[in-house]
């Protein structure tokens, strides 16, 4: 058992969405007494029934397991949290600023303006949410400012690298910890270290650097592999042009260990919470301080990746000639399998499109129907892949869900209107669906009707 006997510092997550509430019952899970505090009392109300409000697996039975047991509570009150916590994580939201590239912050400043006001006893707050380079040194002195009450409060940044889907294996067992702090601040070091015991005695790697770098640590990482993504998606409108395969270059390519073959798959692009605002936030961040030129790559990297998007809408509309009418058959919503998130979803964005050019869109994603419905709500959100086809005279893959990429020609023979198939994530078997009478496009794949 992950449990371990002695257990001391209460914790506190502050901010209940993807990353606080897998953080505060994971952090449950390791033996500790955690309160987890959100200003959306729906929220609070539901995760302290033990009810999930989101999909990520092994999440709900964790949750279940610790409101039953007591060690998991949860609350609107941060004069609740101030009043009893030790250590006090903020993984509140940093969402793209409405009308800017850059990150809207408030959420944060707020978190710990509340703590600050609220925390009555030596504590240490530790942020997580992903931020702007400055911010962590900026938030240390103002939560100084503002706490009048007794205690002395210690300042940590810890970001998170958590990946939807994975997130309770990310967490219990990451990669690496990075903890910033100031300057031989050797109790918050003490006291991370034993929150994060039975990490480190699984020997992960963690390391304790200033604030700077650990905010920069997370923003450099996602750019990496935004840029990573794009990089493969640029060959793709090469190998689209003059043919070849991009799934034999990316395996190629991959073999050298200096690129390595993982996030080099060719497809619609990446989304989501958080890769597409971060690359974003640190364009703006940068330019803010002057280096304008610096981050510029992002934006090609970003504008490769919205290009995707285009290609499939374009091939949808070259393989059927008009899109007003067509009835299309979208297998997918959310930003990546084994997610109910569709936040900047590449997928839905296709469907939407699709959508708004006049086609009869029928959407199935075995999560993210419900939330993408709260988005879009104008298109026929079904519940399995055969109501998704059914009359379909094009069927387009763009979320690859391990039921998708099961698919065999003959699952949908029969409900079709056209065999015709748009692989937006390449993981279908072309040979397979070409033997079967199938026309299939592939991202990353020269499209030519005539040979058909
Ligand atoms: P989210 O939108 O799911 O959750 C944010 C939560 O914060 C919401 O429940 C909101 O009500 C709450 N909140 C807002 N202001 C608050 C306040 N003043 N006090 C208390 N709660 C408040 O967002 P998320 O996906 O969990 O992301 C949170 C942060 O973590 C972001 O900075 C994100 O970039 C970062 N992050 C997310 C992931 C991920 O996979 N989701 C991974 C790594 C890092």
């Amino acid at each position: 058992s992950l449990e371990r006997v002695i257990v001391t510092l209460r914790i506190t997550v502050i901010g209940t969405g993807y990353l606080g509430a897998t953080h505060a019952a994971c952090m449950a899970e390791l033996g500790f007494d955690v309160l987890g505090v959100d200003i959306d009392e729906r929220k609070i109300e539901q995760l302290a029934a033990g009810q999930l409000p989101f999909h990520e697996p092994g999440l709900p039975e964790l949750l279940k397991k610790h409101t039953a047991s007591g060690k998991l509570r949860f609350t609107t009150s941060f004069e609740e949290a101030g009043a009893w916590g030790d250590v006090h994580f903020i993984g509140v939201g940093t969402p793209q600023k409405p009308g800017g590239y850059g990150a809207d912050i408030r959420y944060v400043d707020a978190a710990a303006l509340s703590l600050a006001q609220h925390i009555t006893k030596d504590a240490l707050i530790v942020g997580k949410s992903t931020v702007p380079v400055g911010t962590a040194r900026r938030l240390a002195c103002l939560v100084q400012e503002k706490h009048t009450g007794p205690g002395t409060i210690r300042f940590a940044w810890n970001p998170e690298f958590l990946r939807e889907g994975f997130a309770v294996k990310n967490t219990i067992s990451p990669d690496r910890l990075v903890i910033g702090i100031e300057d031989r601040d050797l109790d918050a070091e003490a006291i991370l270290r034993e929150v994060y015991a039975s990490q480190l005695a699984a020997e992960t790697p963690m390391i304790f650097t200033d604030y700077e770098t650990a905010e920069l640590v997370k923003v450099a990482a996602n750019a990496f592999l935004a840029t990573k993504i794009s990089f493969i998606n640029a060959f793709s409108e090469v190998t689209e042009f003059v043919g070849g395969d991009i799934r034999t270059l990316a395996d190629a390519i991959g073999h050298d260990a200096r690129i390595g073959r993982r996030f080099l798959n060719a497809g619609v692009g990446f989304g989501g919470g958080c890769l597409p605002k971060d690359i974003r936030a640190l364009q703006a961040r940068v330019s803010e301080l002057g280096l304008d030129r610096t981050m510029r790559f992002l934006t090609e990297v970003d504008e490769i990746n919205l290009r995707r998007r285009d290609r499939v809408v374009a091939l949808t509309e070259e393989i059927l000639g008009r899109l007003n009418g067509a009835t299309v058959g979208i297998l997918g919503v959310a930003f990546k399998p084994d997610s109910d998130d569709v936040r900047d979803s590449p997928a839905l964005d296709v469907a939407a499109r699709l959508f708004n050019a006049g086609a009869n869109v029928n959407v199935y994603d075995p999560q993210g129907n419900a939330n993408a419905a709260k988005r879009f709500p104008r298109l026929n959100y079904v519940d399995s892949v055969p109501a998704a086809v059914r009359d379909a005279h094009v069927v387009i893959l763009l979320t690859e869900w391990q039921e998708f990429k099961n698919l065999h020609p003959e699952d949908l023979n029969g409900l079709v209107a056209n065999k015709i198939i748009i692989d937006g994530r390449n993981v279908l078997n072309v040979q397979e669906w070409e033997d079967a009478d199938w026309t299939i496009a592939a991202l990353g794949r020269k499209f030519e009707p005539s040979r058909e």
